[in-house]
């Protein structure tokens, strides 16, 4: 296998991130300030093609702000905490 065509486990977990959405809106409003909504970065998250890849890698790193595969930060940490 030519060495150019071999990706590393870095690269195919981020792969996703070509096709981000929020790439293309700016940062606003998947990181909003305290109290502001985040019903339109929802809406994009919902319309990404790597909303299931990018919730993964925010789970897997424990990312502990803003909206992340259309989940904020509390509905992740649920996520985490899993049921009671
Ligand atoms: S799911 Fe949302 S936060 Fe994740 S890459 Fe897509 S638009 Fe960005």
């Amino acid at each position: 296998m030519p060495i150019n065509t071999i990706t590393t486990t870095t690269e195919r977990e981020l792969s996703w991130q070509e096709t981000a959405l929020c790439a293309q809106t700016g940062p606003e409003f998947f990181f909003p300030a305290p109290g502001s909504s985040i019903r339109e970065a929802k809406r994009l998250c919902g319309a990404c093609e790597g909303r299931v890849a990018c919730l993964e890698y925010a789970l897997s790193n424990d990312e502990r702000f803003g909206v992340w595969g259309g989940l904020s930060e509390n509905e992740r940490l649920r996520l985490r905490r899993g049921p009671r």
